[in-house]
């Protein structure tokens, strides 16, 4: 099977948007990510899942922590932006909980601390244990079809 099938398959399975965010000694580190996944009440746990190459890897590593930051509507620039689709470099304003760095106006900000990781194929699948959350109201940016998409847009279609 190729590349693009699996990747068109898996496509048709539709997602929300997440940024993963940590910092190693203050600098913010951020990435594009829709394989997330709850995993566990309790203990309460949820999956990610990262690319062998991507530098999120050796950082998450080595802090032990990290933030899933669900992403509104209003934020496809900044999934853009840490998923590396801008050309042009941009400053982001983080807030702060203790010396975990997370993206304000997200719709879920969920904090983990590295509870297992498991190496799979090209990938590797951090489980988080949670440590901390906060929410707001707001709707969901999507992704289906390997293009953005909102809930207004899903309604219109149809
Ligand atoms: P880099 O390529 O170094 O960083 C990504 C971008 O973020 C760069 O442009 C960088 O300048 C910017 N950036 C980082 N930190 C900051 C900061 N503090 N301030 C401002 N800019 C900053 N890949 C996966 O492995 N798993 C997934 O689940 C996944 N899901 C995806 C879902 C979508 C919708 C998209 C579009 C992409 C997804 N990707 C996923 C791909 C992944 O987002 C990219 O491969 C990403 O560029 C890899 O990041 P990196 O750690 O190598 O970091
Ligand atoms: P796409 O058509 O590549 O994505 C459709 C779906 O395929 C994604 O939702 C994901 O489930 C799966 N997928 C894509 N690349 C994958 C990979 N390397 N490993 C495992 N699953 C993968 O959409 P696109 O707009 O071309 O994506 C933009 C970029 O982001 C591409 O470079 C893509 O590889 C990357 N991406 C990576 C992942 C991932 O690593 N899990 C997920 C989504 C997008």
């Amino acid at each position: 099977m190729d590349d693009r099938t699996f990747r068109n398959a898996m496509g048709k399975f539709a997602t929300g948007v997440t940024v993963i965010t940590t910092a190693l000694n203050g600098e913010v580190r951020g990435m594009t990510a829709n394989a997330f996944m709850s995993v566990s009440l309790d203990p309460k746990l949820i999956l990610i899942s990262i690319g062998e190459k991507a530098k999120m890897n050796e950082i998450i590593k080595q802090t032990g922590k990290f933030t899933v930051n669900i992403l509104s509507e209003e934020q496809q620039d900044l999934s853009m932006l840490f998923a590396g689709q801008l050309k042009e470099k941009q400053n982001v304003t983080f807030d702060w909980v203790g010396d975990q760095p997370v993206l304000p106006n997200s719709l879920a900000n969920i904090l983990c601390d590295v509870y297992n990781t498991h190496v799979a194929g090209d990938h590797t699948l951090y489980i988080g244990k949670v440590t901390d959350i906060y929410m707001k109201d707001g709707d969901p940016l999507l992704f289906f079809e390997g293009k953005y998409r909102n809930l207004a847009s899903h309604a219109n279609a149809g």
